[in-house]
């Protein structure tokens, strides 16, 4: 297996996160799986999926949670429980979780928005931070490890994201670290997309570098398949005869071009009309993954021709 920057168990934590901030149960059984055989505990996993609500809401928790009750009682409730929380700290919880808001982020959390709607302040640092945090069964590291996995697999919370990769490195993710979990969140992603991952695509893998995926829609009047690339996978320079090409782009960051043309940037709800005889490639953005549906009018005699790979040395000019 190859080196990562984190080890099993972080890396099954942050798989079972992102997997339950999707609700996506299927991928998240499996990581469960995956998790508990790794060794990570009944108890450790409950905790992040309980905690999955102060991020995600009580419908993604309550359905995670279900999920790993299914999971243990399939495995026949062998696994090990591991520790649970010690007791609640003395005092109140709006104290110690403000001393913990504080600890965990660096300084004193302030903002416009806590003037303007105190009654979220006091739930974040008396619930959040208090209540959640002070479970001491696992530890804050790990749980801002899960949150950047959460966050990264929700839309448009990008602010709260960056805000948690900047408190998940003040206590003690590196940079390798966090750029694995985002890796992660974004390829579950990809397997949570409507039409799903398929089969690498390993009849074709000859021309392309990097891996691919394939998953056939339909071949009914049209072709039309499902395509996935790993970030950095593109096909080789290419050319389709006697028909056409068209793409929708489902996901991620990708690119398109044309020979003698530059690159054009692709993202989800992009369409490219590529016309019969063209010299092209198309393929993932270095950091996303890239899923698009590739679609063709069968005619008599159509093929593709397959030409050069785009070589590294053009390809990292592409941001
Ligand atoms: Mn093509």
């Amino acid at each position: 297996m190859a080196e990562t920057a984190l080890n099993a168990k972080q890396k099954s934590i942050a798989t079972v996160a992102s997997y339950a901030a999707r609700g996506n149960q299927d991928g998240l059984k499996q990581a469960l799986i995956e998790g508990l055989d790794a060794g990570v505990s009944v108890n450790e996993f409950k905790e992040i999926l309980v905690q999955t609500y102060a991020y995600c809401g009580f419908p993604r928790s309550l359905n995670a949670l279900n999920t790993l009750m299914q999971v243990t009682e399939e495995r026949g409730n062998k696994d090990e429980l591991g520790k649970l929380p010690s007791a609640k700290p003395e005092g109140e919880s709006l104290d110690y979780g403000t001393e913990n808001q504080t600890k965990l982020v660096g300084r004193p959390v302030e903002g416009k928005i806590y003037e303007f709607a105190p009654a979220i302040d006091e739930f974040l640092k008396a619930h959040l931070f208090g209540d959640i945090f002070a479970r001491d069964n696992v530890d804050w590291q790990t749980r801002e490890l899960a949150t950047i996995a959460m966050l990264a697999s929700m839309n448009n919370v990008t602010a709260q994201l960056n805000s948690h990769i900047n408190v998940g490195k003040h206590n003690g993710l590196t940079d390798e670290q966090v750029t694995e979990i985002l890796e992660i969140a974004d390829k579950t992603g990809v397997e949570t997309v409507l039409f799903g991952l398929g089969e690498e695509n390993t009849a074709y893998a000859k021309y392309f570098i990097g891996k691919s995926y394939l998953q056939p829609m339909t071949n009914e009047g049209i072709h039309a398949s499902n395509v996935t690339f790993e970030p950095k996978a593109r096909n080789n320079w290419h050319i389709h005869h006697k028909t056409g090409q068209t793409l929708f782009v489902v996901s991620g960051r990708g690119w398109y071009q044309e020979w003698g043309k530059p690159a054009q940037e692709l993202k989800a709800g992009d369409v490219v009309n590529i016309p019969e005889g063209v010299k092209h490639w198309h393929g993932a953005a270095k950091d996303s993954w890239f899923t698009h549906i590739a679609i063709s009018v069968p005619n008599e005699g159509a093929t593709a021709e397959w030409l050069e790979p785009v070589e590294d040395e053009e390809y990292n000019k592409l941001k």
